[in-house]
């Protein structure tokens, strides 16, 4: 009953409302995510002068401005770069980066690699809605097969990323994905991550009803949702004749929850461990 209740929570206390009125479009889950997020780190106690939230470029990266904390909005893909500087520099934050498909995983892959090789503690939110919206409904790494986009118009024939799997190949500790429309079940699982001693990443799949939903028909946000969850799949289609053939791996939704959770060393205290080392070998 607390989760429906939330408690004192109350996301105003958490937003720039003189931001407002914000630039979503009607039906957008960055919104949902937004307020999942807060509602975690309302659960979690955590000061806003104690919070920093590091985001990249998109609508994904833009809904870090609303956020009443340390903010800061950064150049594209590189959020995780900016805030492993952050995080080595301020142990004492609670760091979170904010990014979305094309910047996490695009022009932004390389750095989440090493985020997750270094499993610095930090938490990563990668907004997932198969597409560039702000940028004008561009296909990116996460745009499923045969959908419409203004740079696949004829559909898009490209195997996509299982984000959460790449994350986990590569080290990070704790690795989970949530739908939007499932709002108490991702604020937990945002919590868990925040709360995780180490490289934290979690996949949203939230949805861009303006620009991806409308050019493919996908009808209202939470439709979108559960069509993104059933369809989204990680090169596992072939092609027949001119035609994807993929049917067969679109009756399997994919997985939520916490998919990996392990205890690995800490990047930033073995670093500061490191650096007291050599500072001490000096003086001697
Ligand atoms: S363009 Fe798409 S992702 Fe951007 S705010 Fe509108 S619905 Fe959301």
């Amino acid at each position: 009953m607390d989760e429906i209740s939330a408690d004192s929570f109350n996301i105003r206390d958490y937003l720039r409302l003189e931001l407002f009125p914000h630039f979503l479009c009607p039906g957008c889950g960055h919104g949902i995510a937004l307020r999942a997020l807060l509602w975690a780190i309302h659960e979690l106690g955590i000061d806003k002068n104690d919070l920093a939230i590091v985001s990249g470029i998109g609508c994904s990266g833009r809904t870090g401005a609303y956020i009443d904390a340390n903010t800061f909005h950064v150049t594209h893909g590189r959020p995780l770069a900016f805030a492993t500087g952050l995080a080595l520099a301020r142990p004492d934050l609670e760091v979170v980066v904010i990014t979305g498909d094309g910047d996490c995983l695009a022009i932004g892959g390389n750095h989440l690699i090493h985020a997750c090789r270094r499993n610095l503690n930090l938490t990563c939110m990668m907004l997932n809605n198969e597409v560039y919206g702000m940028t004008g409904g561009q296909a990116s790494p996460t745009t499923s097969a045969t959908r419409y986009t203004t740079t696949t118009q004829s559909g898009s024939i490209e195997p996509v990323f299982d984000a959460c799997a790449l994350a986990a190949a590569a080290g990070a500790g704790f690795v989970g994905r949530e739908v939007t429309i499932q709002t108490p079940a991702l604020k937990n699982l945002l919590r868990d991550a925040i709360a995780h001693k180490g490289f934290s990443f979690v996949e949203v799949l939230s949805d861009c009803t303006e620009i991806f939903g409308r050019k493919n028909d996908l009808g209202e946000s939470p439709e979108m949702i559960m069509t993104q969850k059933s369809t989204m799949r990680p090169a596992s289609y072939g092609v027949v004749g001119g035609n994807i053939v993929d049917e067969p791996f679109r009756a399997t939704n994919l997985k939520t929850g916490i998919l990996t959770r392990t205890d690995r060393p800490e990047y930033g205290a073995a670093y500061r461990a490191h650096a007291a080392g050599i500072r001490a070998a000096r003086k001697s």
